[in-house]
C-alpha cells in the first residue's frame, strides 16, 4: 500500500504505509552507559541563575580554567607542522612514522626494553583505542574481564560489539586494588582479556610495582592478556609513582593505551595510541596485531597535522609544565579531601594519588527524602547548580565520583554548595 503526500516543495512522493527502519535497541540502551548520557540527565533540571555560576565537578576536562591552559611549546607545535604544508594529506592506517617513533621512544623511557615504532599505532584519542579493541577483539562468545567501579565506556563498546562484560570488584579499603580472587573466579576459556585503569579513573588509585605484578601473573596463568589504560600515565601526586604496566610485558603481554589528552590537557586534539608490549612475541603468534590492523585499514585517523607536531610537542615540552600541573592537582585533592571530611553523609574511603577524580560514599540513611544517587545529583545540579556524576554511571549505585581538577576557588565554592545541600537534608536526630 501506497500513500501520497507532499514533501514541502509541492511535489507529490509516494510514501510506503510502513519504514523499513527499525532502532537498534541495544543502541537505543546504551545512554545508561555514558558518562555524557547520565550526566545530560543530571543537568536537565537546571535552569540558569543570574547570580551563581555552575561548578562542574562532573565531567574530565579542565582545559577552560588557565591554570590548567596547556603548555605553549605544544601549541608551536602544532602551529609548525600546520605551517609546513607537510601534513595536509591522509594518514596510513597504524598512524605516520615519525609520531610512531616518538611515542615509541617517549614510552621506552618507563621500560625495561626498547619499544620499536611498529608496537605503536595511532588513534583518535584513547576512546577510539577502547573503541578499536572492543571490535578486534569481540568474536562470538568472546567476554572481556572490567573493573567495578569502572569507565562504563569499555562497557558499551563491548556490549555493541556483542561481546559479553563481567565484572571484578576494586577494594575500596585497599586503595583500590583489584580482586585478584574475583579475577580468577570470572575468567573462562571464552575470556580474552581484563581491563586495568592507572592512575584510576574513576577512583584516582595509584598501584603499586607489586600489585602490578601481581595482575601481571594473574593473566598469565589464566592465559589472557591486559589492557592497560594509561591515559592518566604521570598524573600522580601521592607517595607512589607511575609504574607502566608494560614492565610485565614479558610475563602476560600487555595492550597500553594512552594518550597526549590529559597530560597535555589538550583532550580536543584527539591523539592517542595503542602500544604492544610483549616482547615474547604473543599478539603476532595470536594474530592479535593482524585483527588491530585489519580493523585500522576501515577506520579513520587522527589529524595528520596533529601526528606530525607529535616529535615537537613530546620534545620540547619542558619538566616544568608537568611539575606545574602536579602542583595544582595536589593542591586540589587537598582542598577536596579536606572539604569532604566536613560534610556528613559523605565519607572518601581513600584519598586519590592520582587521575582528577576522587569516589565517595553516599549515606542516604542520614538525609530525608533523596531516593538514590541520581535523585541526589538531580536535586544537587538544580538547587546548588553544582554538577557531580552519580555512581550509577561508573557502576557503583549510591556512591559520587567527584572531579577536583578545577580551579581551586570554583572548587571550594562547589563543596561548600555540596555541604549547604547535605546540610539542609539531613535527617533530624531524635
Ligand atoms: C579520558 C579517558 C579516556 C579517553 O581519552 P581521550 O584521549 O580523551 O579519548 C579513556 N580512558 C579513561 C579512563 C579516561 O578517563
Amino acid at each position: 500500500m501506497e500513500d501520497s503526500a507532499t514533501n514541502g516543495h509541492g511535489v507529490v512522493t509516494a510514501v510506503p504505509a510502513s519504514w523499513n527502519f527499525e532502532p537498534n535497541e541495544t543502541l537505543l540502551g546504551l545512554p545508561a552507559l555514558s558518562v555524557r548520557g547520565v550526566l545530560t540527565r543530571v543537568m536537565a533540571g537546571m535552569l540558569p541563575d543570574g547570580g551563581r555560576a555552575v561548578v562542574r565537578l562532573g565531567s574530565g576536562d579542565p582545559t577552560a580554567f588557565p591554570c590548567f591552559r596547556t603548555v605553549p611549546e605544544a601549541v608551536d607545535a602544532v602551529a609548525s607542522a600546520v605551517q609546513s604544508g607537510q601534513y595536509n594529506s591522509y594518514s596510513t592506517s597504524v598512524g605516520l612514522e615519525l609520531a610512531r617513533r616518538s611515542i615509541a621512544q617517549y614510552l621506552s623511557c618507563d621500560l625495561p626494553y626498547k619499544l620499536s615504532p611498529d608496537d605503536v599505532y595511532l588513534t583518535s584519542g584513547c576512546t577510539q583505542a577502547i573503541e578499536i579493541l572492543c571490535s578486534a577483539l569481540a568474536r562470538p562468545g568472546a567476554n572481556i574481564l572490567l573493573p567495578r567501579p569502572g569507565f562504563m565506556f569499555y562497557e558499551a563498546r563491548a556490549i555493541f560489539n556483542g561481546m559479553e562484560a563481567r565484572y571484578f570488584n576494586l577494594l575500596p579499603g585497599n586503595g583500590w586494588e583489584v580482586d585478584i580472587d574475583g579475577v580468577q573466579a570470572l575468567a573462562d576459556k571464552n575470556t580474552v582479556a581484563m581491563v586495568i585503569v592507572n592512575p584510576g579513573n574513576p577512583c584516582g588509585n595509584v598501584y603499586s610495582y607489586e600489585h602490578l605484578a601481581k595482575v601481571a601473573e594473574t593473566a598469565r596463568k589464566l592465559g589472557i592478556f591486559v589492557i592497560a589504560d594509561e591515559v592518566y600515565a604521570h598524573l600522580t601526586f601521592g607517595e607512589r609513582k607511575f609504574v607502566p604496566m608494560g614492565v610485565f610485558g614479558a610475563v602476560a603481554p600487555v595492550l597500553t593505551l594512552g594518550s597526549i589528552s590529559k597530560r597535555w590537557m589538550v583532550p580536543g586534539w584527539r591523539l592517542g595510541w595503542i602500544v604492544t608490549n610483549d616482547p615474547n612475541g604473543v599478539f603476532q603468534r595470536t594474530k592479535v596485531v593482524h585483527s588491530i590492523k585489519s580493523y585500522l585499514d576501515i577506520s579513520s585517523d587522527p589529524a595528520t597535522f596533529v601526528q606530525g607536531a607529535i616529535p615537537k610537542l613530546v620534545e620540547n615540552t619542558k619538566e616544568e609544565f608537568f611539575e606545574k600541573t602536579i602542583e595544582i592537582l595536589k593542591r586540589c585533592v587537598d582542598i577536596c579531601c579536606e572539604k569532604l571530611k566536613g560534610i556528613n553523609a559523605i565519607t572518601c574511603p581513600s584519598k586519590p594519588e592520582g587521575s582528577m577524580f576522587v569516589m565517595v560514599k553516599l549515606d542516604l540513611s542520614c538525609l530525608e527524602g533523596i531516593k538514590d544517587d541520581m535523585d541526589f545529583c538531580c536535586r544537587l545540579a538544580k538547587e546548588e547548580l553544582v554538577v557531580v556524576l552519580p555512581g550509577c554511571a561508573v557502576g557503583y549505585k549510591d556512591w559520587l565520583r567527584i572531579t577536583f581538577a578545577i580551579d581551586p576557588s570554583s572548587l571550594e565554592e562547589g563543596l561548600d554548595r555540596l555541604k549547604s545541600f547535605c546540610l539542609r537534608y539531613r535527617k533530624p536526630t531524635k
